[in-house]
């Protein structure tokens, strides 16, 4: 039995492969009391040419609120969002957010201004410590920009850095810039999350890792939520067991979810 997943994502995402309904039957499969779906609205130009925001926004808004009353008292289905790159068009992000429909927000950073995704990038021909400069200066722009619940996936550009090209980077060169980061998101009332995709896939850690979770906590940090990344109904829950005992280690003994923006607390 898988308690919550809450960062999924379906085929109203660029890159989703299992419909909204397979999600949600799936995660009923697995007995999950609180399931998110938060997919991509990916801001900045640099996401998929194919990708039709508005069609994203506009899908999501017809299917998930009917699919929340479907599964009323058998599942509390999230309607949330992934906000890729908020501070690449504030405006839009917000407007998208002044309509007030989500339950739960998703800061993210997949790509740096200039760049595309981290996991379009050949690592041989950029420096990666030189992006992964601009990546930690973007995260913390995001953190005080600081309209979302939680900033998702910290240490993305690892998956392919470190996962893909095998790549080692001493992460404490970061560990200044990410205390500001957790200390902008505190002030600003949002919390992380421990992604687990990461530990399905090359990388096999989790985004962030122990040390990085830990150090939220000591900070003050008291928002934590733990989602899987999957886009489709097979990686559903993957990983969440571990993530509940990186959460523990840390420090936590329960884990946020978002309900029309406001957080309730789940013992773990
Ligand atoms: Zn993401
Ligand atoms: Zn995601």
């Amino acid at each position: 039995m898988v308690p919550f997943d809450l960062h999924t994502h379906c085929t109203l995402s660029f890159d989703g492969r299992s419909t909204a309904s397979e999600m949600v039957q799936t995660a009923v499969s697995l007995g999950m009391g609180y399931h998110a779906l938060t997919d991509h609205v990916d801001l900045g130009g640099h996401a998929d040419p194919e990708f039709d925001l508005e069609a994203t926004v506009n899908g999501a808004r017809e299917t998930i609120p009917a699919l929340q009353r479907e599964y009323a008292g058998r599942l509390c289905l999230l309607y949330g969002v992934e906000l890729g790159q908020p501070c690449h068009e504030p405006e839009k992000a917000e407007f998208l957010l002044s309509e007030n429909m989500y339950d739960f927000v998703v800061g993210s950073v997949h790509n740096i201004r200039g760049h595309d995704d981290f996991y379009f990038l050949d690592y041989r021909e950029h420096d990666p410590v030189k992006l992964l400069d601009a990546y930690f200066e973007e995260l913390l722009e995001t953190a005080e920009w600081g309209k979302f619940d939680i900033l998702a996936h910290i240490t993305y550009p690892l998956r392919y850095i470190a996962g893909e090209y095998g790549i080692d980077v001493d992460m404490n060169r970061y560990s200044g810039i990410l205390d500001e980061t957790f200390r902008a998101l505190i002030r600003n009332g949002c919390g992380i999350e421990i992604n687990t995709s990461g530990l399905r896939q090359k990388l096999g850690r989790t985004m962030p890792e122990l040390p990085a979770v830990k150090r939220y906590r000591e900070l003050g940090g008291e928002l934590l939520t733990i989602g899987s990344d999957a886009h489709c109904t097979s990686d559903l829950g993957k990983g969440i067991a571990q993530g509940i005992e990186t959460a523990k280690k840390a420090g936590f003994t329960q884990i946020a979810v978002f309900r029309k923006r406001k957080p309730t607390f789940i013992k773990i």
